[in-house]
């Protein structure tokens, strides 16, 4: 019998609702029998995760979200895998992430405000603080300020609040200073893990020699890894992804990028389309990452 696991998933230590342990939990009843928790900028909810796995004997990868700049109407993420949660550069990464947020989402409530819709800062934290790890509200995100905007009425759903005012051609929108693409490569190194691009369909690259490109600037720029299997990819999108893995050595991953109930139609461990990742992607991501370890840990300084 195939084996199962999901190596994409969102915790309440960034915008997903279930708390790490919940997470854990809800995996091994999904019949998972490994899972990577990838919160957004954020290794918050990792070692809750971890502790959660080793108590009920599930597979668990300690791994990070990064959006990296990327010309619009794209985006660019990438997964981090392995990274070690108590890493002085993983606390570099995050603190650099999270100062972009906190940039930003004041000058989106502000302009919120302008245009007639009353919210403040502080809601917008006590919702991303419920159910959070430890009651702080580190990763704050559009998801929490749209809720926020459910909550004051002034949308009617967290859809019309990306649709009308914090998607990329919203009234309200202002992106964050972000990593470029080889930093969050580098970060993600330095962190310990291996670097994976996710979800390639969102870069909307028009074609296939255009992505390419992109990929192959990536290699050069160290990248392990391509996430093939995602809730917004094609039969045919994977499929080029498993062709572009083949032709640059990048090792394949995929998963759902499960948040919970704000995005109700993707399942853990199933995503949209009920594709599933067996477990032999994860035993060769494992080995990835002892290999790079092997590899970085004979490096002689010059
Ligand atoms: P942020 O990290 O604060 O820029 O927000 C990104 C989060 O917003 C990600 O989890 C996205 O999945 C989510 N998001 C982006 N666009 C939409 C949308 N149109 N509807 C719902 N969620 C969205
Ligand atoms: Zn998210
Ligand atoms: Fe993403
Ligand atoms: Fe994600």
């Amino acid at each position: 019998m195939i084996q199962y696991v999901d190596l994409h998933t969102h915790s309440s230590a960034s915008d997903g609702t279930l708390t790490p342990t919940q997470l854990v939990n809800s995996a091994q009843a999904a019949g998972l029998v490994g899972l990577a928790l990838t919160d957004h900028d954020s290794g918050n909810g990792l070692l809750e995760a971890q502790a959660q796995s080793r108590k009920i004997g599930l597979r668990f990868v300690p791994g990070i979200e990064i959006s990296a700049e990327y010309p619009h109407p794209g985006t660019m993420h990438i997964l981090g895998y392995y990274i070690d949660p108590v890493s002085p550069g993983l606390k570099r990464m995050s603190d650099i992430l999270l100062e972009g947020r906190n940039n930003r989402n004041p000058r989106i409530i502000a302009r919120l405000n302008e245009l007639g819709c009353r919210i403040t800062l502080q809601q917008v934290q006590d919702i991303a603080r419920r159910g959070s790890v430890d009651g702080r509200a580190t990763v704050i995100g559009r998801p929490h300020i749209a809720q926020a905007m459910v909550e004051a009425g002034c949308v009617s759903s967290v859809k019309q609040a990306f649709d009308v005012y914090l998607g990329s051609t919203g009234a309200a929108y202002f992106d964050k200073e972000r990593l470029t693409p080889r930093q969050a490569i580098e970060c993600i190194h330095a962190a310990g893990g291996l670097a994976v691009l996710a979800h390639p369909v969102q870069l909307r690259t028009g074609n296939p020699a255009e992505l390419q490109n992109v990929i192959a600037n990536l290699v050069d720029a160290q990248l392990d890894g391509i996430e093939v299997w995602h809730s917004d990819h094609r039969p045919q999108d994977s499929q080029l992804f498993l062709e572009f893995a083949r032709r640059y050595n990048l090792v394949v991953t995929g998963g759902s990028d499960f948040h919970g109930t704000p995005k109700p139609d993707i399942a853990l461990g199933l995503g949209r389309q009920n594709v599933r990742v067996p477990v032999e992607y994860l035993d060769r991501l494992e080995q990835a990452w002892k290999q790079r370890r092997e590899r970085e840990s004979v490096k002689v300084p010059i």
